[in-house]
């Protein structure tokens, strides 16, 4: 029988480079990746569908009555949620699912999925984590600010995650971080099944 899918949560503060190294993870490991539903404005470039379904509030809410989302939190005055039935139709299917979501949403997932691995990306220093925000050009200036003190507030929670990955050079960050989701793949309580099976057969070779 195929191995079930791993489920990944991906946190990290904003800017930190997420959704750079996710889209990298997408591209060169052909990982299945989850898109969210958001009440927040779309920004230059993105696309309704592809970096986020965009939703209005009563949209989100109705979402959340039908039970249609596995998480979901408010995050720097807007809702964010991650669709059910993708990541349950993936996982079944045994695809490896990739969910990138902030620290509230993640202790959701683990407490719904508490074989998930959670992995937290790191800037490489909080000066070069602003820089990138501010460099992004996609936010202004007081939102900036708002993102930097929801920063503060998720860094007591770091130790809280399975592994801290650094985001300093991207090409390593990218390889780092899927090594990581391989050999949580092997871990041995994941594959109490290929087990049972060899001691079964070694008690009747
Ligand atoms: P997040 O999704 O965590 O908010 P982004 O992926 O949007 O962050 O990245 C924030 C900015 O930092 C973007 O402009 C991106 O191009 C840049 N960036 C991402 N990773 C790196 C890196 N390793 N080195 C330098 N800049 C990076
Ligand atoms: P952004 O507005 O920069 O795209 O995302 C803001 C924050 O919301 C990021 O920390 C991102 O990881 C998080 N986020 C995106 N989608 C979801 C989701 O479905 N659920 C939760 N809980 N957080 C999400």
């Amino acid at each position: 029988m195929e191995q079930k899918g791993i489920l990944t949560v991906i946190s990290g503060f904003s800017g930190a480079g997420k959704g750079t190294v996710v889209k990298k993870l997408v591209e060169e490991y052909k990982y299945s990746l989850s898109v969210s539903a958001t009440t927040r404005q779309k920004r230059e470039g993105e696309e309704h569908g592809r970096e986020y379904f965009f939703l209005t509030k009563a949209e989100f809410e109705s979402m959340i009555e039908q039970y249609g989302l596995i998480e979901w939190a408010e995050y720097v005055g807007n809702y964010y949620g991650t669709p059910k039935s993708y990541v349950e139709d993936c996982l079944a299917e045994g695809k490896d699912v990739i969910l990138e979501i902030e620290l509230q949403g993640a202790m959701k997932v683990r407490s719904q999925f508490p074989d998930a691995l959670l992995l937290f990306l790191a800037p490489p220093s909080i000066a070069e984590l602003k820089k990138r925000l501010i460099g992004r050009g996609t936010e202004t200036m007081k939102v900036v600010e708002e993102r930097m003190q929801r920063a503060r507030e998720e860094g007591r929670y770091m130790e809280q995650y399975d592994y801290l990955v650094v985001n300093d050079d991207l090409g390593a960050c990218v390889e780092q971080v899927h090594g990581v989701i391989q050999a949580a793949k092997l871990r041995t309580a994941r594959n109490l099944e290929l087990i049972s099976r060899l001691q079964e057969e070694l008690i009747q070779y």
